[in-house]
C-alpha cells in the first residue's frame, strides 16, 4: 500500500532489511538498533527467513516485536521448500497474530550441505505455490511480495524463462516485488522496462546493498553474480585497505545509484543493512532523505508512527 501512496505522491520511501543474529547478545544489539534506526523514517523493514529450526522461530519473534514493540510496520521472509507444511502454517499464523501484514515468499536456498536444490516429498516446489497457498489461506490479509533478479538467479540465468516464472508469481497474488541486489542501474532499468513489457504493472522496490569493506563489497557482489561498474572498481581498488576510505567513496557512489533510480520513477529503495546502521544512515543522509541529527527529512514521504512501547 505504501509503495503504492509513494509512487502517487512522486516522493521517495525507504524501507531496511535485517536478518535474526545467531546469539542472544547479537539479538538484544539488533533490537536497540532497530529501536534507532526507527527513527530515521523507514516505511517498512523486512526480517529475512532464518531457514530451519532456532532462526525460523526467531524471525517469528522478531516479527512479532518490531510491529508490537517498535510500531514499524513489518514484512516477514517465508521460505517453503525446506521444510514442513505444518512450518509454513505456524510462521504465517503467528505473523498474523502479530499483526504483520506484509510477506515476502520465497523457495528458499538449498541447504548449506547440498548444492543442488531438491522439493521434499508432499512439499511446495516453486514460490508461486507458496503465493498461491497464502492467496488461498489469507485471502486478501497479507500483502505478498516476490523475489525478482535483474541479473540471474543462482539456479537460472535464462531471462526469458526468469521473466516467466516473475510473472507467474504475480499471477498467482503476488503484489510487489523485491530485487536481489545490483550495482549497475542501467542493467536494473533494463530489466525494469523487460518487466512492464512482459504485463507485469506491481510497485518494484531495488534491493541496495550499501559498502561496509571493500572485502565484503566483492564478496557479495560476487555471491549474488552481480556486475561491478568499471568506474565503481577505479575509484574503490585504490583505497580497498582504508575501510573509512572506502565507506566515504561507498556511500557516494551508492547514493548516486540510489539517485539514478529515484530520477527514472522507481520510489522506493530497500536497503539490505545487514544488520549494520552507518552504511545505510550514510548512504540516505548523502541523498538529503534522512537529516545528520538521524530524523527522515522533507524530501522523503514520512512514515514516522509513534513507537507502540508504553
Ligand atoms: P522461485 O521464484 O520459485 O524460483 C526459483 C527457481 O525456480 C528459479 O530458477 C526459477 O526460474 C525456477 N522456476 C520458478 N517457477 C518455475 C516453473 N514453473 N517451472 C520451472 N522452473 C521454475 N532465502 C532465504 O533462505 N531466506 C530469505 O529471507 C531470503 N530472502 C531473499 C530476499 C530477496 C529480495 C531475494 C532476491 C532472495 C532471498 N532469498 C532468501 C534467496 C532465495 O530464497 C533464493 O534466491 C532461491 O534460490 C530462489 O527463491 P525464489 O523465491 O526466487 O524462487
Amino acid at each position: 500500500e505504501k509503495l503504492r501512496q509513494a509512487e502517487k505522491a512522486r516522493k521517495p520511501i525507504f524501507s531496511f532489511e535485517f536478518f535474526p543474529p545467531k546469539t542472544d547478545q547479537g539479538v538484544q544489539n539488533l533490537y536497540d538498533r532497530m529501536d534507532r534506526m526507527h527513527d530515521l523514517g523507514p516505511a517498512f523493514i523486512d526480517i529475512t527467513w532464518g531457514a530451519g529450526g532456532r532462526l525460523a522461530t526467531l524471525t517469528c519473534e522478531m516479527v512479532n516485536v518490531a510491529q508490537s514493540v517498535y510500531g514499524l510496520e513489518t514484512c516477514m521472509h517465508l521460505t517453503c521448500t525446506d521444510m514442513e507444511r505444518k512450518k509454513v502454517d505456524d510462521a504465517l499464523q503467528e505473523a498474523f497474530n502479530a499483526g504483520c501484514t506484509n510477506i515476502l515468499a520465497l523457495r528458499g536456498d538449498p541447504p548449506r550441505e547440498q548444492e543442488k536444490w531438491e522439493a521434499i516429498e508432499g512439499g511446495f516446489h516453486y514460490a508461486k505455490d507458496l503465493v498461491q497457498y497464502i492467496r488461498k489461506n489469507y485471502g486478501d490479509h497479507f500483502d505478498i511480495g516476490v523475489a525478482g533478479y535483474p541479473e540471474g538467479c543462482d539456479d537460472n540465468q535464462d531471462p526469458v524463462s526468469l521473466m516467466d516464472h516473475l510473472k507467474q508469481k504475480i499471477d498467482a497474488g503476488g503484489t510487489f516485488i523485491i530485487t536481489q541486489m545490483f550495482y549497475d542501474v542501467d542493467l536494473f532499468l533494463d530489466w525494469v522496462g523487460r518487466v512492464r513489457e512482459a504485463g507485469i504493472t506491481v510497485p518494484i522496490v531495488p534491493g541496495i546493498m550499501p559498502i561496509q569493506t571493500h572485502a565484503a563489497f566483492l564478496r557479495r557482489a560476487t555471491w549474488s553474480n552481480c556486475q561491478i561498474p568499471p568506474e565503481w572498481t577505479k575509484v574503490l581498488d585504490p583505497i580497498k585497505n582504508d575501510d573509512a576510505a572506502v565507506r566515504k567513496a561507498g556511500k557516494t557512489l551508492v547514493a548516486e545509484m540510489c539517485q539514478k533510480i529515484l530520477d527514472a520513477g522507481i520510489w522506493s529503495l530497500h536497503f539490505y543493512t545487514m544488520n549494520l546502521a552507518q552504511a545505510t544512515k550514510m548512504t540516505l543522509e548523502e541523498l538529503g532523505l534522512v537529516s545528520a541529527d538521524g530524523h527522515i527529512t522533507k524530501k522523503a514521504l514520512p512514515w514516522r508512527q509513534s513507537k507502540g512501547r508504553n
